[in-house]
């Protein structure tokens, strides 16, 4: 999903849908073929600088056309989807390849190339696709821009519409976010509350996965046919766990940002930037892979959610943020595991509790005059052994 911009989001619903049987295999062709048109023309446009609709009408309707088969329509959507892909790669300063699309998708504009028509999505060209599931929010959605994608087998269709972004309010105080592998605990001096991360979880899968290409990776096992379901049902695993870790980002990062929002606070969490590199020159294991994962889909849901929801949030950078005390701003020594205690000053609490409250006092610090500092932190703010 897009991030806002120029003011606007872009907001998605997915239409689970499915094709007639007999009609399956040509579908999958027509968006083998729109790839390869697709990719044919983002190199076509960027080399002749044909950026403009009326340029590039007249220089690939024809081809797409005749050469790649694809319905009239269609083809206005390639080259249309082409130049979007052309325009944002010319744009970016830092360019690498000329982008190339992977995966098997159609670029569909309303009451042109598609409609959603009773029960069925119907596309240009006769193809029918029985909808399995529709969003409920669909109604919101009508004569939208939209995409058909296959993955894993199933067809979705995405459909977008760009909304204004939600003004946001002013704060009147923040809800802190720390996260780490096993829990997020979210909140302030005054409350505090946890989630468990499903790393354990996801985790599961892929030992699930590690262990079965294990136990499979032996000569005798190497029969083509049984070779193949294995393999899919690898595949299958390291996709359940990736789903396992999205899924919940994605949910937790919602409750977060509404909890906020009732409360008319900011969220404030921490840059993992660094957390991010420094798991990276681990040894590659699946946990160390998770935790990537898990972290980077946190950042960007709260980050989203907070846009999509009109909630103030403030990025802030995590050094010392669980060594030093809140109060005194000594550095804290270890009593035990979890909980640590300030040589110079006495106050003594658990690891995500001090980080809670020092993310929380770094968000003042940055947010400067737009929020009244509380009171420093009281010993008797916080509950130890939470
Ligand atoms: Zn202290």
């Amino acid at each position: 999903m897009p991030m806002g911009s120029e003011g606007l989001l872009t907001l998605t619903v997915n239409v689970k849908v499915s094709p007639e049987p007999d009609l399956y295999k040509k579908l999958v062709d027509l968006m083998k073929q729109y790839r390869e048109a697709l990719n044919y023309s983002i190199k076509f446009i960027i080399e002749n600088k044909a950026i403009s609709l009326g340029k590039a009408h007249r220089l690939l309707y024809k081809v797409l056309k005749e050469k790649y088969g694809l319905p009239s329509k269609i083809a206005q959507d390639c080259y249309r989807e082409a130049i979007a892909i052309a325009k944002s790669w010319l744009k970016n300063t830092n360019k690498g390849k000329i982008p190339r699309a992977n995966n098997l998708r159609i670029w569909l504009t309303h009451g042109q190339s598609y409609r959603i028509k009773g029960d069925y999505v119907e596309l240009l060209g006769g193809y029918r696709l029985k909808i399995i599931g529709l969003d409920r929010r669909y109604d919101s959605y009508p004569n939208r821009e939209a995409r058909l994608l296959l993955k894993d087998g199933k067809f979705i269709l995405k459909i977008y519409k760009r909304v204004p972004e939600p003004a946001k309010y002013s704060p009147s105080g923040v809800l802190a976010v720390d996260v780490n592998e096993r829990q997020i605990v979210v909140g302030n001096r005054k409350s505090e509350y946890r989630f468990e991360t499903h790393i354990e979880r996801a985790l599961h899968y892929r030992q699930l996965a590690e262990n079965l290409q294990k136990r499979h990776s032996y000569p005798k096992y190497n029969a083509s046919l049984r070779r193949r379901g294995i393999k899919r049902r690898i595949k299958s695993f390291h996709r359940k766990a990736k789903n396992i870790i999205d899924d919940w980002a994605k949910k937790v990062s919602h409750t977060i940002v509404l909890l906020a929002k009732q409360r008319q606070h900011a969220v404030v969490r921490e840059d993992l930037t660094n957390l991010v590199e420094a798991l990276r020159k681990l040894p590659k294991e699946h946990k160390t892979a998770l935790l990537i994962l898990g972290y980077r889909r946190l950042e960007y849901w709260i980050d989203w959610q907070c846009e999509k929801q009109g909630v103030p949030s403030i990025v802030i950078n995590p050094k010392g943020t669980s060594s030093i005390c809140p109060i005194c701003g000594s550095k804290l020594v270890e009593v035990n595991y979890r909980k640590l205690k300030c040589p110079k000053c006495g106050f003594e609490a658990n690891r995500d509790t001090i980080a809670v409250i020092n993310i929380e006092k770094k968000a003042y610090k940055k947010m400067g005059g737009s929020l009244t500092t509380p009171t420093a932190p009281q010993m008797t703010d916080v509950i130890p052994n939470r």
